[in-house]
């Protein structure tokens, strides 16, 4: 059995939600970026269930192991990139509403990703708020 982890994610330069309810990925409101893959300008949606890599591509190509470079669509600021993924890609940092982060590889089709949390209690209460909410 495996537990089910919903991201609900906000931009670390202005703060503002990125959950997009009219763009569902997952039959739930979709994490939206602009996004630029091979000179073309779009938007992305990707799923807020962290380990699932449907997406959405608006606008832009769907190019297997492009790098995509991802910006707020707020405040058109590119999203910090913390590290560098195995297959040599940048890896961005969006924030977790509750605290901490989520990385993910910008390569198209890449699975490198992580949580990170400030704190432990941090991961701690989204486990906890998974089984509430699953038992109600
Ligand atoms: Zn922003
Ligand atoms: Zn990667």
């Amino acid at each position: 059995m495996t537990h089910q982890i919903e991201v609900i994610v906000k931009c670390p330069n202005c703060g503002k939600s990125l959950m997009n309810p009219s763009v569902q990925v997952d039959n739930l409101p979709s994490i939206e970026l602009e996004a630029v893959i091979e000179n073309k300008k779009g938007r992305i949606y990707l799923s807020q269930i962290y380990g699932s890599y449907n997406k959405v591509f608006e606008g832009v190509d769907d190019i297997p192991d492009a790098v995509v470079q991802c910006a707020c669509p707020f405040c058109h600021d590119l999203l910090p990139i913390v590290k560098t993924c195995t297959c040599k890609a940048p890896v961005a940092s969006v924030n977790l509403a509750l605290g901490g982060s989520v990385n993910f590889c910008t390569r198209n089709g890449c699975k490198g990703h992580s949580l990170e949390f400030e704190n432990s209690d941090d991961a701690f209460k989204l486990f906890l708020d998974r089984d509430e909410s699953r038992y109600l």
